[in-house]
């Protein structure tokens, strides 16, 4: 297809989307204020799932399957052409002590997932780290994660070795280009860039570009704060999970626990009162970790959305723009799917599920 897209805002949503459409257009530009895939795709989890996904709309549920059947190809195919391994780790999640166990489980029956209750001691058995007086369990196998900074650095590397792609650091997006009655382009700092079709992948900051055009987007910062701990490569052999805080084990011992949530505008400052939680939601699941050195601790900002259901499509009344954004504490899970999705819909080609759900027609204020 004959056309220039400009993609503003480079996370793992807009580098998918970069390479999804690469492929079939002309030029692919990627503006992003920062580096890219600096922000919320880096200081993520990386869990392959929603944490809770029985409490999930069908809308992201469907998102969230079509993704976890495609990431392990994602993540070999990256390594393969970048020689940067996104590390999809398969651990399987372990949900402890849960309030509405009969409904995850009534949930994985319907979306007949491989989730069930299991018994305690066995819990023990597979986790020997795991905290004393938890009393129930359910373990749900095949669960991933990905090493989300790795994920993002291997995806800006398989752009830059695609001659039709351009990666424009530290170029910020203020507006968009108005002309014979349809968006087409964006105003940056060093003057306009030119586009047939523009699509909005800011995440946090989503909101506050299309209210430039006087639409209100649903999308604002949710800060998550993380705390990082270097243990033996086979200290954790399973994602564990209670009380709404996690520990992720990466393929090399390093573990991740997280997360917190807060209201607090784009400030992305870590704080003390949020490692103390923190660490102690650590040592309560694992123990253990009461001797370990915390050696990372760092905020993000989720683009929180009403249910957590992304925007994915044209503006209504805005030809030339579209929408990728809103993913809030899902997008690393719900990026193949909506980016596969974006791109059927830029193309015109069948889309791989429904698109209706997310669209932003009726949806934007
Ligand atoms: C602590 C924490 C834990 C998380 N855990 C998980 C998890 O386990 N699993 C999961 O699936 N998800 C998780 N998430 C959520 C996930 O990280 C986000 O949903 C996802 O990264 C959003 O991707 P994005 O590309 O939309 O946004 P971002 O990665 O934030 O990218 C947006 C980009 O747009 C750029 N930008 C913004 N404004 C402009 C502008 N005006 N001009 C140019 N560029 C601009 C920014 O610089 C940024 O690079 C977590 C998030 C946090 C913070």
């Amino acid at each position: 297809m004959s056309k220039q897209v400009v993609i503003v805002g480079g996370g793992v949503i807009g580098l998918l989307t970069a390479l999804n459409l690469a492929a079939d257009v002309d030029q692919v530009v990627v503006c992003d204020q920062g580096e890219v895939g600096r922000e919320s795709s880096w200081a993520g989890g990386g869990i392959v799932s929603p944490l809770y996904p029985w409490r999930y709309s069908p809308a992201v549920t469907a998102l969230a399957h079509w993704s976890q059947d495609f990431y392990p190809q994602l993540g070999e195919r990256l390594f393969a052409s970048t020689g940067i391994d996104p590390q999809v780790h398969t651990t399987g999640l372990y949900w402890l002590d849960l309030d509405d166990e009969a409904e995850a489980l009534a949930w994985a029956a319907r979306e007949q997932r491989p989730l069930s209750a299991v018994d305690i001691s066995a819990a023990y058995d597979a986790v020997p780290v795991l905290g004393p007086g938890y009393r129930r369990a359910i373990y749900m196998a095949g669960v991933a994660n990905v090493r989300n900074p790795r994920l993002v650095k291997s995806l800006k590397a398989a752009l830059l070795a695609l001659p039709n792609v351009t990666l424009r650091e530290h170029c910020q997006i203020s507006g968009f280009l108005h002309e014979g009655g349809r968006v087409a382009g964006v105003h940056t700092e060093q003057g306009v860039l030119a586009a047939d079709e523009v699509v909005l992948s800011a995440g946090a900051w989503s909101g506050d570009l299309l209210q430039t055009l006087g639409l209100r987007l649903p999308v604002e910062p949710v800060k998550g704060q993380m705390i990082l701990f270097k243990c033996a490569e086979d200290f954790l052999p399973s994602m564990v999970l209670a009380k709404g805080r996690y520990a992720i084990p990466r393929r090399d011992g390093h573990i991740l626990v997280g997360s917190t949530l807060e209201h607090a505008g784009y400030d992305k400052t870590p704080t003390g009162d949020a490692l103390e939680s923190l660490k102690a939601s650590a040592v309560e699941l694992l123990p253990a970790l009461a001797d370990a050195e915390v050696v990372g601790h760092w905020a993000g900002l989720r683009p929180g959305s009403p249910e957590g259901i992304p925007y994915i499509g044209a503006v209504p009344g805005h030809a030339g723009l579209w929408l990728n954004c809103g993913h809030y504490r899902n997008g690393l899970v719900l990026a193949p799917a909506s980016c596969q999705l974006f791109s059927d819909l830029l193309l015109g080609r069948a889309p791989i599920i429904d698109p209706a759900p997310y669209a932003p027609e009726g949806r934007l204020g």
